[in-house]
């Protein structure tokens, strides 16, 4: 077996050797020496478009995934083998015989993604599919594929132009970005950088001359505002590497391009790195303080990834700061530990852990998105959408009730997030508390916000959810829904049809159905029948219409219906009015003024206030007092409560008399619902003034007026209606 290899190529061998002892914990060196010469063998007949032996490449490919992403041996054997089964006659079969389970099955999956691309006939989004599905099998799989990439990219000046553009445009839109979504920072920007400069190769050089050109000066400078951060944080105590870097060419480009901007228009092409030794991360907020010390920071650009993480695990803490000259040179400051996460993403793991298990948190989540994208796509189409859609968008973080957080494009509204949380949550979703709040399913979410869901098991989506929703999971499961809903309604209306036109015993073609369809102003037949099926179309007036001779049928009456009308504040006030009217003191008042006696005073309408609020006096222009609650927004701020108008009132702890409460209660909007807050609040003994429910959407907003004795009284009944099945939420009705 020695002797079939030439003396020059063991040098190869040597140099993986002894990467595999500096980047691997522990190696199996025989299995990497056998499978380097199964590799030398299988490919030993070809060589590669630039004219070197073939097996350069699986080499290669080796030693980048040991430099740059380092899993272990049995990886560096399958990247040695990746090419083996495609382009000799060794069979899967064989290496499972010569290797073991593992690393057969590690090289079957990558011999299945080369196979995806060698097809040109297949649809590219099928192809993600397929690297998704691989992927979920073994994650070790597509890490070893990104290092064949990089490979190729780095080598691609040997491929002819129109082999060069399909391979890097696959680059920049596949790979890149799914080496961003495992945290593989600098394969990312590598890959990105070598996809432009075959894509726009002016651009490319152009961006990297003036990079150059500027090298010298930027160094300078990036060294001459180090000098002050390295002394201060130096003197606090802290360990700590800086590195100075410029932006990387591929996104200083996007930049120029998508701000139209020149190459000295872009103002943070600089950045320094602080990279603390320390396993702690507060010590990043600490020498955050001490830089900004030193120099202002921007505020609008301070970015934590430290407390909140990017999707995919990226930690670090961003801040530009102005230095000297007035130039604008973004920070980051982030531990060693994250920093090799940066860097190296989900690989990172191998550092830390022996190996990746399933309870490892980052991965699982990773595989469960690779799930979700792959289970959710019907067809290819869905399946870009979710693509495109899941990487690139900029993010949010909100939380469960429970501090579960969520992680949502930035527009993500109420039923993104119902959707996230789980499909039948989604499908079921009927209003939502946003920090404490009811607001309408549209409501868009932002980074903080706790949500709360509310469901129905009568509700189903809308049409108009669809035009409002942001995330691909959202937007498909109602769509679906719609769809699937349309079809049974075609369906039903078509039965309907048949029913009523045995009855005509008339014939009915093709064009008389688009006319009856014109006629009711629907474009399509199908639109017809949905109409009929869904009852929007009545089948009575419809046999009328069709069958002239019927005989008319009687007008009916409109329906009695017994609602009440809203309440609104203006009546509230009102009533609040005619109950209390304006008192003069006397020993039947339920309060006590403090230092004025005989003084006419009133309840504030904008929040009546009953017995046992917290409550404060405000004198009137007029001379009279009125009684707010303390907490109320027309006196809680600084200068009306130390202005002198205002004066200490007391409840009296024999009050008694009725006083007018407002609440507004939200829920679902059923049968009965009514009645049974009606029975609950009468059966607390207090009477009520009104009550009016308005419904829409599915979700009822009521409003119910009460005599109450004092705020224990309105508590108790508060409490009661809560837990009434159907409401989601009950609260003070009062103008603030
Ligand atoms: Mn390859």
């Amino acid at each position: 077996m020695l002797a079939q290899i030439e003396e020059e190529h063991y040098v190869k061998l040597d140099e993986l050797i002894s990467l595999c002892r500096s980047r691997l914990r522990k190696c199996d060196e025989d299995l990497i020496r056998r499978a380097f010469f199964l590799c030398y063998r299988a490919h030993s007949a070809e060589k590669r478009a630039s004219g070197e032996p073939y097996f350069y490449h699986p080499v290669e490919v080796a030693k980048i995934m040991l430099e740059e992403i380092p899993l272990d041996d049995v990886s560096v054997a399958a990247a040695l083998l990746h090419d083996v089964v495609e382009d000799s006659d060794y069979t899967i079969e064989d290496l499972r015989d010569e290797f073991g389970e593992e690393v057969a099955r590690l090289v079957e999956g990558l011999t299945k993604i080369s196979g995806i691309f060698a097809n040109r006939e297949i649809k590219e989004a099928e192809s993600f599919r397929k690297m998704l599905l691989s992927m979920i099998d073994d994650i070790r799989v597509i890490l070893i594929k990104f290092c064949d990439r990089l490979h190729n990219m780095r080598t691609l000046d040997a491929l002819p132009p129109h082999r060069q553009v399909k391979i890097a445009t696959e680059t920049r839109d596949i790979y890149a970005p799914f080496a961003h979504r495992f945290g593989l920072g600098k394969i990312k920007i590598e890959l990105e950088n070598l996809a432009l400069k075959y894509l726009d190769r002016e651009a490319y050089d152009d961006i990297s001359a003036r990079l150059a050109l500027t090298r010298t000066e930027r160094i300078a400078y990036l060294e001459k505002i180090s000098l002050p951060i390295q002394k201060e944080l130096t003197k606090r105590g802290f360990k700590f590497e800086i590195q100075r870097r410029p932006k990387h060419i591929y996104s200083i480009y996007n930049k120029m391009r998508q701000q139209n901007k020149s190459f000295d228009q872009i103002y943070d092409i600089y950045g320094i790195r602080v990279i603390l030794d320390t396993d702690d991360s507060s010590d990043c907020f600490g020498a955050y303080g001490y830089i900004t010390q030193i120099y202002p920071p921007v505020p609008e650009r301070f970015k934590d990834y430290i407390s909140v993480p990017k999707h995919n695990g990226y930690q670090s803490l961003h801040t530009t700061v102005i230095a000297p000259g007035g130039k604008m040179v973004e920070i980051q400051i982030r531990t060693r530990k994250m920093h090799e996460f940066a860097e190296s993403g989900i690989a990172a793991h191998w550092r830390y852990k022996e190996k990746v298990t399933s309870a490892d948190e980052g991965i699982d989540q990773l595989i469960k998105w690779a799930r979700d994208l792959v289970a959710n796509a019907n067809t290819a189409q869905d399946f870009m959408e979710g693509f495109r859609l899941n990487l690139y968008q900029d993010e949010i973080y909100v939380f469960t009730p429970k501090g579960d957080m969520k992680v949502l494009p930035v527009g993500a509204t109420a039923v993104d997030f119902a959707f996230e949380i789980h499909t039948e949550i989604g499908m079921h979703c009927i209003g939502a508390k946003v920090n404490g709040k009811m607001v309408s399913l549209q409501t868009r979410l932002k980074s903080g916000d706790q949500v709360e869901i509310l469901t129905s098991k009568n509700q189903t989506p809308k049409a108009d959810w669809e035009k409002f929703v942001v995330t691909h999971k959202a937007k498909l499961k109602i769509r679906q829904f719609l769809n699937e809903t349309r079809r049974k309604e075609i369906e039903e209306g078509r039965n309907i049809w048949n029913k009523l036109v045995a009855k005509t015993k008339r014939l009915f073609t093709e064009s008389d159905i688009v006319k009856l369809a014109r006629f009711h102003g629907l474009p399509t037949p199908a639109d017809f029948f949905r109409a009929l099926g869904a009852k929007e179309i009545d089948s009575e007036k419809l046999l009328e219409e069709i069958e002239p001779k019927a005989e008319p049928k009687p007008e009916p009456k409109p329906e009695n219906k017994n609602g009440v009308p809203p309440v609104t504040l203006d009546d509230f006030a009102r009533q609040a009015r005619e109950v209390h009217g304006l008192k003069a003191d006397n020993s039947n008042d339920a309060v006590v003024i403090s230092g004025l006696t005989n003084v006419a005073h009133s309840y504030a309408k904008c929040c009546n206030p009953v017995p046992g609020d917290d409550i404060i006096g405000l004198v009137t222009a007029g001379g009279t007092v009125k009684i707010h609650r303390r907490n109320c927004v027309n006196v809680n701020n600084e200068q009306i409560l130390k202005s002198p108008k205002v004066v200490t009132v007391q409840w009296k702890p024999t009050a008694t008399s009725d006083f007018l409460a407002g609440i507004r209660i939200y829920g679902e909007d059923k049968l009965g619902m009514t009645n049974e807050i009606t029975h609950v609040i009468v059966k607390s003994e207090i009477n009520i003034r009104s009550i009016s429910l308005n419904a829409k959407d599915g979700i009822f907003e009521g409003t119910v007026i009460l005599y109450v004795k004092n705020i224990e009284h309105l508590q108790r009944v508060v409490e009661r209606l809560r837990k009434v099945e159907g409401v989601f939420a009950v609260e003070r009705f009062s103008n603030n």
